[in-house]
């Protein structure tokens, strides 16, 4: 795993004006893989660069635009989720993709542009039609994904995404889109590059990776009887029938858990007594219930405060949007400058005499 600060894509930048941007897709609650895999990151990055954080609700219509009534409350339940798990309004920037219409111009220019083969080779295309094979997913916009994706990302000529080590190769067409643009139209933009960030796969209750359509989550905002009848559901070292069968902490999926949220001595303790067949399975996923409420109990808590108050919750991302929105206005100037498609500049320069209502 790199190390996060021997990384520098703009050495003649300070860290502190160098641009972070990442999104979630606004389509649940966000679960413990989403936080151990990529929050806990975006919240430690804040301390160090210029962070964009958004709800990504066009890309949540890629794949759900038969049935839009869930994404306007999803939006704003996953803002709460991220602003009560270490968001900070005060030094990032939380806003809505969809309050910030540059995205939209940026990806119709960028589409132009982007090879059909680029986008039909990307490997999760064929792989996401396939497993979500209840959804129409041949359309433009599934297809057209990635270029909406780059367009997030220059919008706000942004330096770093994070990523972990296996998603680099998302982020590749973003550069190649990226080159392309800058070697038809001159350099306008820096080119992102990954930023590997320190992240835990967190296993869902049966041992596959944690999803929201695999059905396996635990969700941040669970409450205590949820978290107790899903632990109980836990998969478990799989060799270990009987209490008095010395057990596998190294291969049992719910130790995961413990390695996440139990404090050392705890974990030193259930691995000890598991392996000498002191502690039953039972016994533990009801001790592993109790630490992940209190681990989560900070978090429902801020999270139903600003639920209560939706007003500031919803100024808090106004506000954010309007200051991704100037950012974005400022990269939209440069491009349409470096297209030769400012007309604007074009009519002031014919002394603003034409009949064209331009504001
Ligand atoms: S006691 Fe705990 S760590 Fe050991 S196998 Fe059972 S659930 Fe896993």
């Amino acid at each position: 795993m790199s190390d996060l600060s021997s990384q520098d894509a703009r050495p003649d930048l300070p860290a502190d004006r160098q641009v972070v941007l990442s999104g979630v897709r606004p389509t649940g609650r966000l679960h413990l893989g989403n936080y151990f895999g990529a929050v806990k990151n975006w919240v430690e990055l804040q301390d160090r660069y210029r962070c964009h954080y958004f709800l990504a609700d066009w890309h949540a219509l890629t794949t759900d635009y038969a049935d839009t009534s869930q994404v306007g409350n999803n939006t704003l339940e996953c803002a709460a989720d991220l602003i009560a798990a270490g968001i900070d309004p005060e030094r990032s920037v939380i806003f809505i993709q969809s309050m910030v219409p540059e995205h939209a111009e940026l990806h119709l220019l960028l589409s132009m542009l982007v090879p059909l083969g680029w986008l039909e080779r990307v490997p999760t295309y064929k792989d996401q039609i396939k497993q979500l094979e209840n959804k129409d997913l041949e359309t433009y916009g599934f297809l057209g994904y990635p270029a909406l994706q780059t367009a997030d990302i220059l919008i706000y000529r942004a330096n770093w995404v994070p990523v972990g080590e296996d998603q680099v190769a998302h982020l590749e067409i973003s550069r190649e889109i990226t080159r392309r643009f800058n070697a038809y139209y001159g350099a306008v933009f820096p080119e992102p590059q990954p930023l590997l960030t320190p992240s835990s796969k967190v296993p869902g209750l049966d041992g596959r990776k944690m999803s929201k359509s695999y059905g396996n989550a635990i969700n941040l905002t669970e409450s205590p009887d949820e978290i107790r009848r899903k632990c109980m559901t836990m998969f478990t070292d799989p060799q270990r029938l009987r209490k008095s069968d010395p057990g596998r902490p190294d291969v049992c999926n719910l130790f995961r858990f413990h390695e996440l949220v139990s404090t050392p001595e705890l974990r030193e303790r259930v691995d000890r007594e598991c392996r000498g067949a002191i502690i039953g399975c039972v016994q533990d996923k009801k001790l592993l219930a109790e630490v992940l409420i209190d681990h989560l109990a900070p978090f429902r808590a801020r999270r139903d405060e600003l639920l209560h108050d939706p007003d500031t919750l919803w100024d808090i991302l106004v506000a954010g949007s309007k200051q991704a929105r100037e950012r974005a206005a400022e990269t939209m100037e440069q491009v349409r400058a470096a297209m030769k498609m400012d007309y604007r500049k074009q009519i002031e320069s014919f002394g603003g005499g034409l009949a064209v209502g331009v504001n």
